[in-house]
């Protein structure tokens, strides 16, 4: 610790720690500063951020409405008599009373506690669904709605250039995941945006604009009231929201999202607005818990530990006025804040405290275009006046008056005039990234601009070439796991010349141009390896054999593949048991299986040699020095197909499948099979 730390402790009798500037925090701290002077205690704010943010304006951020600096306020200028420190917490020691954080010299600082106070909240967890991390925008800070808003800018311009009827729909359409507080937000946001944005462009008009909003209950906005709930629907309807209800989103693609029924939803812009789960704080803590919320006391103890207590989205409290737990609002955070201060300063007086009790004032959701609805003392509202009540309330919060004049005057500005349509492109430098594909997905169109490099982690695409005969494409290779694309248009700064489809399920790392030029130009192993793809791939091997080819195209795998060759090994032969095997049996090469039907991996005579000279000794599993998850055809798959592969790939044969998804092994395709079909047809055809 600190000398600073230690010499403030030996003055100050109580130091209370709150983790968390939401809400929650602030409120609390502010009761506490206002309680207590700061000779009796020491109140220290832990915020990862300097500021306060207002999530409930979040949406109106993201459309335009208002400015990112109109919904945060700073902390320090909020809670003058509070120590406000930019830092977060790493971890919390229960038994010896201690916050561990980091230091601003990169160290690790510790800091003991009379009270503490857990006011975290909660973060947005796109893993939740397969696809959304790599494809779905997030609106849960000001830098989400920041970059939400640049990215609604970039799809109408996109859509405003675009002469593809098909793909300027798909510009036009925004896909929010999530019907509570801020999907709902979010969702009449972008369709106000958007529509009354539309008649500043020529070439989409307001009803080409397709918003829709995904939710997997059967009514929206869990957190408030029957009535007021289907009035925002209803509102929403009106306005053009298109409202899909009890559907879960199980996928997410570049395309649009699936849905558990089996229903894809097109469109280019996903907002992700679900999933949230316990902050990386509160998920290492050994404190109870449920569904990621800490489990407390009625008075806002965390159980088990008298001098912690826990409030806002973090904690899981149940309110004694209907014995229900809370809901995770602002409006819950904020008061419950308030109670936990006074709980804390009847403690330190000795006196016994209360349980959490609280009777909603109202209940307030702003839905776009100027409008919300309200519950207000029994009142129901709607439409302008609750937006109204509901941007005072947010005036009203702000801490100075030249902050409230100057929020108050940019709100006027913009009720007055249209939104603001610029779009600061604010280009960040390229990163490595992931994405996932579902089967038929173009990750490549032929004739586009290069931006990227994939690298196939998982899964298998087909890369086509339209030609003048074959406008669909004739498939010049089917690539799997380690293998990689788009490398030809980013070195020859070109156009891409074929287009890459998803045949499986696929993830990819995507590493962006710069990156791309730099690694490679840097990597000599790299290098060699991609100027042996670019030669081969570039090499059109049909071109004065076009007979060949259109024979191969005609006939399918089935027509010339041999049996599984036998013995079907599996992934524990040891390496002794495979080299057995090799002599036994006089094979090339053997498939591996666990259950003896789903190709697993390969193994042929040059996996032993490697595998003795990297040090593999004899009792080794196949499993560790087979190639795992070969690529294979299936055996409806074209003979032309099967031969572009074996090219790739530089094979003798090939494993043949039943089919892409099960990849139930039925037979092998040998190349000596393929040339010998070749030759015999094409020379019967010349005789004739
Ligand atoms: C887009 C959106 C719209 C919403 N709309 C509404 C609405 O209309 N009405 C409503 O009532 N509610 C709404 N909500 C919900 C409301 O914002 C939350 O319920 C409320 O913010 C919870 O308050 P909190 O204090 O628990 O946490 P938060 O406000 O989330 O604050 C937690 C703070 O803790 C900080 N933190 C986290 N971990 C650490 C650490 N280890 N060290 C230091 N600091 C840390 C975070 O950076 C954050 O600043 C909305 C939420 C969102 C995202």
């Amino acid at each position: 610790m600190r000398g600073l730390c230690s010499r403030r402790k030996s003055l100050i009798k109580t130091r209370i720690i709150i983790v968390g500037g939401g809400f929650g925090g602030v409120q609390c701290a502010r009761i506490l500063s206002r309680a207590l002077p700061q000779t009796r205690a020491e109140i220290l704010l832990f915020n990862s951020e300097n500021h306060l943010v207002f999530s409930p304006l979040l949406a109106e951020v993201a459309g335009s409405s208002i400015n990112p600096l109109d919904v945060v306020v700073p902390l320090r200028q909020l809670l003058p008599a509070v120590f406000c420190r930019t830092e977060e917490v790493e971890n919390i020691d229960f038994e010896r009373n201690q916050v561990t954080f980091e230091a601003d010299d990169g160290e690790t600082g510790k800091m003991d506690y009379s009270h503490l106070v857990l006011a975290c909240g909660n973060i947005t967890n796109l893993n939740v669904v397969p696809g959304m991390a790599d494809h779905a925008l997030p609106l849960k800070t000001v830098g989400d709605a920041a970059a939400l808003r640049s990215h609604l800018m970039e799809q109408m311009e996109r859509a405003e250039v675009c002469g593809d009827a098909e793909r300027r729909k798909s510009y036009l359409t925004f896909i929010i995941v999530g019907g509570g507080f801020s999907g709902a937000e979010a969702a009449g946001e972008i369709n106000d945006l958007v529509r009354s944005s539309a008649r500043y462009f020529r070439n989409f008009r307001r009803e080409d604009v397709n918003v829709i909003l995904i939710h997997s209950r059967d009514q929206l906005l869990p957190e408030i009231s029957a009535n007021l709930r289907e009035f925002a629907r209803k509102e929403m309807e009106k306005a053009g929201v298109k409202i899909v209800l009890n559907a879960r989103v199980s996928l997410a693609t570049p395309e649009g999202v699936g849905l558990q029924s089996g229903q894809f939803i097109k469109g280019s812009t996903i907002v992700c607005t679900v999933g949230n789960s316990a902050t990386s704080l509160v998920q290492h803590l050994a404190a109870p818990q449920e569904k990621g919320r800490l489990l407390t006391d009625p008075d806002m103890r965390v159980r088990g530990s008298p001098n912690v207590w826990a409030i806002g989205d973090c904690a899981l409290i149940v309110n004694a006025l209907d014995g229900q737990p809370s809901p995770t609002t602002g409006q819950f955070a904020e008061r419950q804040g308030k109670q936990c201060a006074e709980n804390i300063l009847r403690v330190l007086e000795s006196k016994p405290t209360k349980p959490f009790c609280f009777k909603q004032l109202g209940e307030l959701c702003s839905i776009g275009g100027h409008s919300a609805v309200a519950d207000l003392f029994g009142l129901h509202l709607s439409g302008f006046i609750a937006w109204f009540i509901w941007r005072g309330v947010y005036l009203f919060k702000l801490p100075t008056f030249s902050r409230q004049l100057q929020v108050g005057f940019d709100w006027a500005w913009l009720l007055l005039f249209p939104r603001d349509l610029a779009h600061l492109r604010t280009r960040t430098t390229d990163r490595v990234s992931h994405a996932h594909y579902q089967p038929g997905d173009f990750i490549i169109n032929q004739g586009e601009p290069s931006t990227n490099f994939y690298v196939i982690e998982q899964g298998e695409v087909e890369m086509t070439r339209a030609t003048g005969k074959d406008p669909h494409g004739e498939v010049m290779a089917i690539l799997g796991p380690g293998s990689f694309f788009g490398e030809r248009a980013l070195l020859n700064n070109e156009p891409r010349v074929a287009s890459v489809r998803a045949r499986t399920a696929v993830e990819v790392l995507v590493l962006g141009k710069n990156v791309f030029t730099q690694i490679s130009s840097a990597l000599a192993p790299l290098r060699d390896a991609l100027a042996q793809t670019l030669n081969r791939r570039a090499v059109d091997v049909w071109k004065d054999r076009p007979q060949a080819h259109e024979l191969l195209e005609h006939t399918l795998i089935k027509e010339l593949m041999e049996p599984v060759p036998k013995p079907v090994l599996k992934p524990e032969a040891t390496l002794q048991e495979v080299a057995h095997a090799f002599v036994e049996n006089g094979q090339e090469f053997f498939y591996v299986s666990g259950d003896g039907r789903t190709l697993e991996g390969v193994i042929t005579i040059a996996h032993l040699i490697r595998g003795r000279s990297a040090g593999v000794n004899l009792s080794t599993p196949a499993s560790e020095f087979m190639t795992r998850n070969p690529v294979a055809l299936a055996s409806d798959d074209s003979c032309a197909a099967a031969a572009a592969t074996i090219r790739e790939y530089r094979l003798k044969s090939l494993p043949i499948v039943e089919s892409k998804e099960t990849r139930k092994l039925v037979g092998c395709l040998r190349v000596r099979r393929l040339m010998g079909y070749v030759f015999k047809h094409i020379g019967k055809d010349s005789d004739k």
